[in-house]
């Protein structure tokens, strides 16, 4: 199994070093140059299997064979485990059309968890194999820097950074980060914004030489191998409704099209993935591109569902590839009027090939609150987050053929939004056991000035990579 740059100028990587590289050289993301096929039997064969179990079977082909089958299977096993529900990613049944399938049972309770839980034991596996160790570093307004840490955390050839400005995160949201008190975790509280936390990351990145001493990496959305763990759910939950033998439509609530793209790939794969609908909040790029063929930016606003909150999305340009025919050159030239002009039009035919397999939906912030009223009093008292809401307002609105289940991806807990959900349903929810007692767990942090050198010397001093020991 070989993986290509969505821009054409990079080396064809396999799967170690697409894993540890993330971005591609040339700027583009890495895609694999053929899509691995599984007959209707094949996905048959898949029924009644343990998660884990699926998931080895969906991504073993993905390997290429740098991790033997055994060794995968027990990091996957290892992954999953830490989920709180058996079936890692349950199916609730809404009403006769329509399943929500919960993706929040992990150890932040958001959906980020099912790829990245699998993503740093892979990291720690591959650096073992090579006797090295990376540093991670990555700035977080708060929402999603716990996910990275609880995938890091303990990871013997791995350290991890997360800066989150001081004070500006929500106090779940801080102890979720700080509580969390592996060796190799380290949580710096920054005088400043969210954005003097990523420049200041994307400083250390373009230091060329402390990048290399530290051997710094990220496991930021543009990782092939998140892609890859996130396509193991369309088929467990595709299976369980009754494929091969039925078409399933899927509603996804969507930020950077990382997790829609999955879709696309189970499709790809010969899962039959009928619909794929892209649930998007007011910040609608994505939904005025499929209704225009023009993809153009606009600024950001706050929102309810914040992790959907986005002005490009990363994840589109491995799509775009395949609508301009996997010409490299032509998604350099198209990435480069967006850069330069913040739009860029495909052809009426690109445009109908999308409309083929996707369709896209916005809601605005109104819709997402009545969502969650609504489906609270018509199902029993159901609980749906905003970013949820925005997937079930979708599906509800969006016509699909008659008798085809819709699966709505529910991409996080309600109690780690609870002032909407209370707002809306009367009640706030409860956190579930395993974050029971987050408000009296010890934190630890480092305030640091927002100055480059002093986090840099921060760093320095604590990153194991720094020291040379392997
Ligand atoms: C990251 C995230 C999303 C968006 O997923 P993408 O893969 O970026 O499209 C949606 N909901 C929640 C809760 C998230 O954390």
């Amino acid at each position: 199994m070989r993986y290509i740059s969505t821009r054409g100028a990079a080396p064809a990587l396999g799967f170690e070093d697409v894993l540890l590289t993330g971005l591609a050289r040339d700027g583009g993301l890495y895609v694999p140059e053929t899509w691995p096929q599984f007959t209707a039997d094949d996905i048959r064969a898949l029924r009644g299997l343990p998660y884990s179990e699926v998931a080895v079977r969906v991504m073993l082909p993905f390997l290429g064979g740098a991790i033997s089958e055994s060794d995968f299977r027990a990091l996957v096993q290892d992954a999953y485990a830490t989920f709180d529900h058996d079936a890692v990613t349950p199916l609730v049944q809404l009403d006769q059309r329509t399943w929500v399938l919960e993706l929040f049972h992990g150890p932040t309770l958001a959906f980020k968890d099912v790829a990245l839980q699998l993503l740093g034991r892979l990291f720690d596996h591959v650096l073992e194999k090579r006797g090295e160790r990376v540093t991670i570093v990555g700035a977080t307004s708060g929402d999603t820097g716990s996910a990275a840490i609880e995938a890091c955390r303990d990871r013997h050839n791995v350290d991890i950074f997360i800066l989150h400005p001081k004070g500006r995160t929500s106090e779940v949201q801080r102890r979720q980060m700080t509580s969390v008190l592996s060796s190799n975790v380290h949580n710096i509280a920054l005088e400043g914004s969210f954005d003097d936390c990523q420049d200041l990351v994307k400083a250390m990145f373009n230091d060329t030489a402390f990048r290399d001493k530290l051997n710094l990496s990220a496991v930021n959305s543009i990782n092939w191998a998140r892609i890859m763990a996130q396509i193991v759910y369309y088929f467990a939950s595709a299976v369980a409704l009754g494929a091969p033998d039925r078409e399933i439509d899927f509603v996804v609530p969507t930020g950077n099209f990382g997790n829609v793209y999955a879709a696309y790939g189970a499709r790809a794969m010969g899962l039959p993935a009928a619909k794929l609908i892209v649930g998007s909040n007011t910040n609608d790029i994505l939904a005025r591109f499929f209704a225009s063929g023009t993809m153009a930016a606009q600024g950001v606003t706050p929102t309810l569902s914040p992790s959907m909150d986005i002005q490009i999305s990363s994840n589109f340009e491995r799509l775009l590839f395949d609508l301009l025919g996997r010409d490299g050159a032509a998604v350099e030239a198209c990435m480069r009027t967006f850069r330069a002009e913040g739009r860029f039009t495909v052809t009426d035919a690109q445009l109908a090939a999308a409309l083929e397999v996707f369709a896209g939906h916005r809601v605005d912030e109104d819709a997402t609150m009545a969502t969650i009223t609504d489906t609270w009093r018509r199902h029993g008292g159901y609980t749906v987050d905003p970013h949820t809401a925005v997937g079930v307002a979708s599906a509800a609105a969006v016509k699909t053929a008659p008798g085809r289940p819709v699966v709505v991806l529910a991409t996080a807990h309600p109690a780690k939004f609870p002032d909407a959900v209370e707002k809306a349903t009367g009640r706030r929810p409860v956190l579930p056991p395993r974050l029971g007692d987050l408000y009296e767990r010890e934190e630890r942090l480092s305030v640091l000035p927002n100055d480059l050198g002093a986090v840099q010397g921060f760093v320095t001093q604590r990153a194991r990579a720094a020291q040379g020991v392997a």
